[in-house]
This record gives C-alpha cells, sequence and structure tokens, in this order.
C-alpha cells in the first residue's frame, strides 16, 4: 500500500469466519495466490488490495474472521471488527453462507450493519451449488434488502457485485476534501538520546504510548495529538519506543524503521544528547530526512544536564558544523525532563509545516529568480551560458520547483545552491528542504517566451 492509495475508495468485505471472505478478496482482487481455507475461526491480519472495474479504482479490505460464535460468544470480536471496518470504509460487502442460511452471528453483524451510514451489499456467496440457491431467499430477513449471490470460488456474479458496488461509492473527487492537514512528526536519532523521553514530553506524562491509529507499516503506530489549536500527528510511536531497548542485530532494522517513519512526515526531530556533542555523531539520519525533501529540526536535549548553561552559542556552532549540509535546519535545546525547549520545538513543527505548504506566486518567483540571475549570473560551461526561461511551483510539501532552462547540464552545483539559497532567502522557507528542478526544452513541454 502506497500512501497515494489512500485517496481512493474503500470497500470492506465483513462477515463472520468462514463464510468465504478471502476467496471473495482474491476474486475481486485477481488475487490466486493466497490460500483460502476451509478451517473456521483463521484469522488473519487485515488484507489490502486494489480493485479496477470498469475504469474506476477501489481498495477493498477483507477484515478477516471477526470472531464466530464458538470462540467468541459474547461477539465481542465481530463487534470490534465491524466497528473497525466502518471506521475506514465507504460501502461494505457483507458476506454470508448460501449454504448454511443466516446464522445467530450474521444476524448480530446485520444489526450493526443497518445503523451503519455506508451502504451494504449482501453478498450471498457459495450460490453455485443448489443449497445456495434455495436459501437466498432466507437472507432477506436479514433487513439489508436484496442479497446477490455469487461464487467467489467459481466468479459467478462477481461482476454484478462489482457493478453495484460502483453504484454506491461516489466517484472520488478530483481534488482530494480540504480536510485540516495534520502536522506530521517522527523523532529520530541515536539509542539513550532521549526520544521516547521526549514523545512522552510532547504527549503528555498521564498518556501512555499505546497504539492509537495503525500507520502504513505492518506494526507502525501513529500518535495524534493536539498542540495549541494544530491537529498533530506522532509518526510510529512504537519505533520511537523499540529503538531504544536495542539488541545487537536489530541495529539495522531499526535504521530502516526510522527511515520509514523519516519517509511518512512532514517535520523531522533530529535528537541529539548534548554529552554527546563532542563525539563523532552520526548524521546519517539527517542526511537521509534532507535528501528525502522534509522539514528538519535539530534538537540538542539533555540542556538541563549541561555544566555551564552559558555554552549554548558554542554548543550551536558545534551542531552547525557539523550539520553542514543542513545549513537551514533550527537549532533548539531542550530538556525531556524539564520540558524546556519542547513548546519551541512544536512551534517550529507548525510553522515549518506550513511553510512547507506555501505557493508562491508564478510571477513573484520569476520576478525573483531572474533578477538573482542578473545580479550574479550564471559561469559560462564551455562557451555555453545558463538561460532561464520560465520558472513554476508545480508542488508543496516539498515546496518543488521546476525551472526550465536552455540546458540542464549547464547548471553548476554550486550556481544551484545560489539558486536554491535566493529562493529560501526570498520565500521565507525556514526549516525546510525544497526541491529546485531544472528542465531543458526539449523535455519542458511547454515553453513560454
Ligand atoms: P531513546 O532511546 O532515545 O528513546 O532515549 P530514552 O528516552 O529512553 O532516554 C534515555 C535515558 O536518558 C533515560 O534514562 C532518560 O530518563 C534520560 N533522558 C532523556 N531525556 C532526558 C533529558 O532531557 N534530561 C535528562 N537529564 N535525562 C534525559
Amino acid at each position: 500500500m502506497t500512501s497515494s492509495d489512500t485517496s481512493l475508495p474503500v470497500v470492506a468485505i465483513v462477515g463472520r469466519p468462514n463464510v468465504g471472505k478471502s476467496a471473495l478478496f482474491n476474486r475481486l482482487t485477481r488475487r490466486n495466490s493466497a490460500l483460502v481455507e476451509d478451517l473456521p475461526g483463521t484469522t488473519r491480519d487485515r488484507i489490502y488490495g486494489t480493485v479496477e472495474w470498469r475504469g474506476r479504482v477501489l481498495r477493498v479490505v477483507d477484515t478477516g474472521g471477526l470472531g464466530d460464535e464458538a470462540t467468541d460468544p459474547f461477539g465481542t470480536l465481530i463487534r470490534e471488527g465491524v466497528h473497525h471496518a466502518l471506521t475506514e470504509s465507504q460501502a461494505v460487502i457483507f458476506v454470508v453462507d448460501g449454504q448454511t442460511g443466516p446464522t445467530g452471528a450474521d444476524y448480530e453483524i446485520a444489526d450493526m450493519l443497518r445503523r451503519a451510514s455506508q451502504p451494504v451489499l449482501l453478498c450471498v456467496n457459495k450460490a453455485d451449488t443448489g443449497a445456495g440457491e434455495r436459501n437466498l431467499v432466507e437472507f432477506y430477513a436479514l433487513g439489508l434488502g436484496e442479497p446477490l449471490a455469487v461464487s467467489a470460488l467459481h466468479g459467478r456474479g462477481a461482476g454484478d457485485l462489482l457493478d453495484a458496488v460502483l453504484e454506491v461509492v461516489p466517484e472520488a473527487p478530483e481534488e482530494a476534501p480540504a480536510e485540516p492537514e495534520r502536522v506530521r512528526i517522527a523523532i529520530v536519532g541515536r539509542p539513550n538520546v532521549g526520544k521516547s523521553s521526549l514523545a512522552n514530553a510532547i504527549l503528555g506524562e498521564k498518556r501512555a504510548i499505546v497504539s492509537d491509529v495503525p500507520g502504513t507499516t505492518r506494526d507502525a503506530i501513529d500518535t495524534p495529538f493536539e498542540f495549541e489549536g494544530h491537529s498533530m500527528l506522532l509518526v510510529d510511536t512504537a519505533g520511537i519506543r523499540r529503538a531504544g531497548r536495542i539488541e545487537r542485530g536489530v541495529e539495522r532494522h531499526s535504521v530502516q524503521r526510522a527511515e520509514r517513519a523519516v519517509d511518512r512526515a512532514d517535520v523531522v526531530f533530529v535528537v541529539i544528547d548534548q554529552q554527546e556533542l563532542l563525539v563523532a555523531q552520526d548524521t546519517h539520519i539527517a542526511g537521509y530526512a534532507a535528501q528525502a525533501s522534509k522539514g528538519i529540526v535539530i534538537l540538542v536535549n539533555k540542556w538541563d544536564l549541561a555544566e555551564d548553561r552559558a555554552t549554548k552559542p558554542e554548543a550551536a556552532q558545534r551542531v552547525d558544523a557539523r550539520y553542514k549540509f543542513i545549513p537551514w535546519a533550527p537549532v533548539i535545546f531542550t530538556s525531556a525532563l524539564t520540558g524546556e525547549g519542547v513548546q519551541d520545538a512544536l512551534q517550529l513543527a507548525v510553522h515549518i509545516a506550513e511553510v512547507r505548504r506555501r505557493r508562491v506566486q508564478t510571477s513573484e518567483l520569476n520576478r525573483v529568480l531572474h533578477r538573482a540571475m542578473a545580479e550574479h549570473g550564471p559561469p559560462t560551461i564551455r562557451h555555453k551560458k545558463l538561460k532561464l526561461y520560465f520558472a513554476t511551483q508545480p508542488e508543496v510539501s516539498p515546496p518543488t520547483f521546476v525551472l526550465f532552462v536552455n540546458d540542464p547540464a549547464l547548471v553548476h552545483f554550486s550556481y544551484e545552491r545560489y539558486l536554491e539559497n535566493t529562493l529560501r532567502a526570498a520565500f521565507d522557507f525556514e526549516g525546510t528542504a525544497i526541491r529546485v528542478i531544472f528542465r531543458g526544452r526539449a523535455e519542458g513541454g511547454e515553453e513560454p517566451a
């Protein structure tokens, strides 16, 4: 699953165990590989897949075994499973077993689904057998309208089911809904620098780091919180925890995990321990965050332990020297213990996330760049000089600028730096990486004068 999938409408497949949910899932998503076992109560993780039908694309989630009468007499798992499915889907396919007729668990699920705001399609599976046919009419008793007969194994009725799904799932809007964007923060750094202590300080002491929202990777857990009226998200809170008790051999895994957290963040808190300022630090993850064009704040933590707090300027200089590849990243002195600097860091994160969403007017952008090039002309390379035709900012978060030029090969590294710094200064892109892409005449498509 990639993040771009999240804009697709989601259809959840629910039903008690052994009715053929995963067979239907495989049929709809054309996955034949997964095992379809005839064992009741085989629980699995939730599985996501995509369906393309009549030019539309949907995401389908198989909710796995939702408890059964034998192991779950009070229907707790069923209720939880249905509840979860309802929170994340725009429509529900409720699968029942045509060979058995409706059971108690079916009625229980139907009760919940009748109260849901989403459309529900009642799907009678195993209709390939005569018994399935005969029982079809019994399922009207579930109060969910007309039952649709399918055979997940043989494919019968699958097309009609998908047609019915398309009818009830609204077309995805052109633009993503303007829901307030959360500021996503990842906390990274070496073991023991105070990441989980900082996470606790941010979330409030009373609040234990517990499962809140499943992240996009398996066992990643994000924690939402509010800060001064802003919606925030701490990315992979579980990972922050885990990295603390690092064991030999899992180091590599935790680096990869930190990278995945960075991938999903707007702003990365790179935490270092003020006691370690004099020793060589690992700057890999900060470099990774810069390359991924993220916002970055450097947190010099355990500042309460500093022997001489007047040494702040020297300490800042040392950090700057070490992190000179991200001169734009602000440095904050924090103490997870006393809370010092934590609020400042969060305010910066909010500000940086806003800056990253800023869209520069095209006219303004071109004026600034042309002036910068007039003031400080590009170097001549092989008797040729870089010429800028037109610049535009097609994307935000990260702010991305495309400069249409005569020949991208004429862009010297240091000149690229110069133009990038010009943009940063002119439009106040504090605390975030920006992307500057050069395109030649031929690739540009449009070619304004
Ligand atoms: P992590 O591995 O980066 O998550 O680090 P922890 O949050 O587990 O902290 C490692 C140790 O440093 C713990 O003993 C914390 O109590 C301590 N610690 C963390 N932050 C601070 C701080 O700001 N000041 C002081 N004095 N101790 C801290």
